[in-house]
C-alpha cells in the first residue's frame, strides 16, 4: 500500500526554561516544515525554528471539540506530505494528552514517533530545590491531577504532586485534609516553575487553606515532607532575572542571570479571509515578489491549503530579493525569474524588463509591516499592487507582556530598544536599575521614563 506520507513528533517542550529542551527536540525542531505549538510553550522558545508555526492553545470551555480540532490538524499536515512537530509544554504523556494523539494516528496510518520532555514536577521540583524523593524522608512519589476538585485522589505515597491547580489553589489543600491528609502537612505550590517568573507560595496544608492565594496558571501543588525550609532561597530564586532589550554582547550569562529577551518577535500563521481570497485568484497576478524570507513558507502554505499549488504560478513572474529569500523559494519547488540582491527593487524590474515594468498585478506577500516604499513606488509606475499578509511577526495580543514586577534589571542597548520599549510599557517601576550601552541610549531613557 502507497504510505499517505508525512511524519509527526510528538515532541515534549519542558516546563518553560527555553533551556530544558532536549537536544533531540531541539534537531528536530530545526528539521520539520510545521510546528503546532501549545498554550504552554513559549514564544521565546519556539522564535529559533524556521518552520511554519500555528498556534493551537485551547480554550477551557470547548476542551473537547479542541482537541479533536488539534488532531485533525496533526493529520492534515502530514497528509501533505509535511514532516509535523506537535509541541507540548512539559512531557506529553504527563497530562498531555499526547495518548489520544497518537490513538488518532494510528487509527489514520499516520507514523509518527515521540520525544519524551521533562515534566512540570522535575521542573519545580528542581528549581526550588524540593527532592522528590529522599533517603528516610520520601520513599515514592506519585503524579496526580488536581482538577476536578471532586475527584481529587490521595494516594498512598510519600511525596504527591498534583498539576493543574491554579485557581482552586486553597480548595484543594481543604479537600486533601478531608481525604485525611494532616493539616501539618508541608506543601508548596510552584506557580511558572523555570520560567522568569516563577512564585513560590509554602506552608502546611492547614495555612494555606485558610489563605487566598492569587495563583494564576500554569501552577502546581507539592506535598511532602521534603520541602527544604530553604525553599525561597533556592539557587533559581537568588539569580538576578535580567530584561535585555536589543543585543547585550555576551554582558549578561546564564550562570549569574536569568535572562529574559525582549521583545519576542516569533513569526506565526494567520488565517484570514483575505488570504484565502487571494489564493482563489492567484492565477490572475502577472507577478509575485517576495521580500520576505519568512513570508515564502505562509505563502506556500497558504496556496496548498486552498487546494493548489506552484503550478498555479505558471503565469506569473516571480521576483525575489536576497539569497536567503532565493533558496527558501527553491525549497518550494520554485525558482525565480528575478533575484535582487535587496537595495531598489523597483528600480532593478525596471532595468531588467525593458519595457519599464507597469500596468502588471504584483502580489506582495509579507508581514503586517509590509515594504511601503516597494509598495508605493510600484504603485507609482502605474501597476495595481496587493500587499498581502500572510503572517504576523513581533508581539501580538495572545503573546504575553513581560511581567515587570518580576524583573531586577532592564538593559537598552539603543535609543530605538528604549523607544519601541515604551511603545508597550508606560513606565518602568523605581526598583529595577536600569542600564544603558551609551550616553545616548541612557539620554532616551531618560526622555522617556524619567522626563
Ligand atoms: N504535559 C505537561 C502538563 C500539562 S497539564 C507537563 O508534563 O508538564 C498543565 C499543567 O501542568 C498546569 O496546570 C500545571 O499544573 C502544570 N505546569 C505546566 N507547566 C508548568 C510550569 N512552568 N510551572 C508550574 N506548573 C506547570
Amino acid at each position: 500500500m502507497k504510505r499517505s506520507g508525512g511524519y509527526v513528533y510528538i515532541i515534549g517542550a519542558g516546563p518553560g526554561d527555553p533551556e530544558l529542551l532536549t537536544i533531540k527536540a531541539e534537531r528536530v525542531l530545526h528539521e520539520v516544515d510545521v510546528i503546532l505549538y501549545d498554550n504552554l510553550v513559549s514564544s521565546e522558545l519556539i522564535e529559533q525554528f524556521d518552520a511554519l508555526k500555528i498556534y493551537t492553545g485551547k480554550r477551557k470551555d470547548r476542551h473537547h471539540f479542541e482537541q479533536d480540532a488539534i488532531n485533525e490538524e496533526i493529520v492534515r499536515h502530514a497528509r501533505q506530505g509535511k514532516t509535523v512537530a506537535r509541541l507540548k509544554g512539559g512531557d506529553p504523556f504527563v497530562f498531555g494528552r499526547g495518548g489520544e494523539e497518537i490513538a488518532y494516528m494510528r487509527k489514520k496510518g499516520i507514523e509518527y514517533e515521540i520525544i519524551p520532555g521533562i515534566t512540570a514536577a522535575h521542573g519545580a521540583s528542581a528549581y526550588t530545590e524540593i527532592p522528590l524523593t529522599m533517603r528516610n524522608i520520601s520513599s515514592s512519589v506519585a503524579f496526580c491531577t488536581g482538577h476536578p476538585l471532586e475527584k481529587i485522589h490521595v494516594p498512598d505515597a510519600d511525596t504527591i504532586v498534583y498539576y493543574m491547580v491554579a485557581s482552586a489553589a486553597s480548595d484543594v489543600s481543604k479537600a486533601l485534609i478531608d481525604k485525611g491528609k494532616a493539616e501539618t502537612t508541608k506543601v508548596a505550590i510552584v506557580q511558572n516553575a523555570t520560567r522568569y517568573n516563577q512564585k513560590i507560595f509554602a506552608g502546611t496544608l492547614g495555612e494555606l487553606k485558610n489563605r487566598d492565594l492569587q495563583v494564576v496558571s500554569p501552577a502546581l501543588l507539592i506535598l511532602g515532607e521534603n520541602i527544604n525550609e530553604f525553599i525561597a532561597d533556592s539557587w533559581y530564586a537568588k539569580k538576578k532575572k535580567v530584561l535585555i532589550a536589543g543585543d547585550d554582547s555576551g554582558r549578561y550569562t546564564p550562570r549569574h542571570h536569568v535572562i529574559v529577551r525582549y521583545p519576542f518577535t516569533v513569526v506565526k500563521s494567520i488565517d484570514n479571509k483575505e488570504v484565502r481570497r487571494c489564493m482563489e485568484k492567484i492565477g490572475d497576478y502577472s507577478c509575485v515578489l517576495f521580500t520576505d524570507f519568512h513570508a515564502v513558507g505562509y505563502f506556500f502554505n497558504a496556496l496548498v491549503e486552498s487546494g493548489r499549488d506552484a503550478r498555479h504560478l505558471a503565469n506569473a513572474s516571480i521576483c525575489v530579493t536576497g539569497k536567503k529569500v532565493s533558496a527558501e523559494l527553491l525549497r518550494h519547488g520554485v525558482k525565480p525569474d528575478y533575484s535582487f540582491d535587496a537595495g531598489n527593487i523597483v528600480e532593478e524590474l525596471r532595468t531588467v524588463r525593458g519595457d519599464g515594468f507597469s500596468g502588471e498585478d504584483v502580489l506582495l506577500p509579507g508581514s503586517g509591516s509590509i515594504d511601503d516604499p516597494v509598495v508605493n513606488a510600484l504603485t507609482a509606475l502605474h501597476n495595481r499592487v496587493t500587499p498581502l499578509q500572510v503572517h504576523v511577526q513581533g508581539l501580538d495580543s495572545s503573546d504575553e507582556l513581560i511581567d515587570l514586577d518580576c524583573i531586577d534589571e532592564i538593559y537598552f542597548s539603543a535609543p530605538s530598544c528604549v523607544e519601541n520599549f515604551k511603545s508597550f510599557y508606560e513606565a518602568i517601576p523605581e526598583n529595577i536599575t536600569v542600564t544603558t550601552a551609551d550616553r545616548e541610549t541612557g539620554m532616551e531613557y531618560k526622555k522617556l521614563f524619567r522626563g
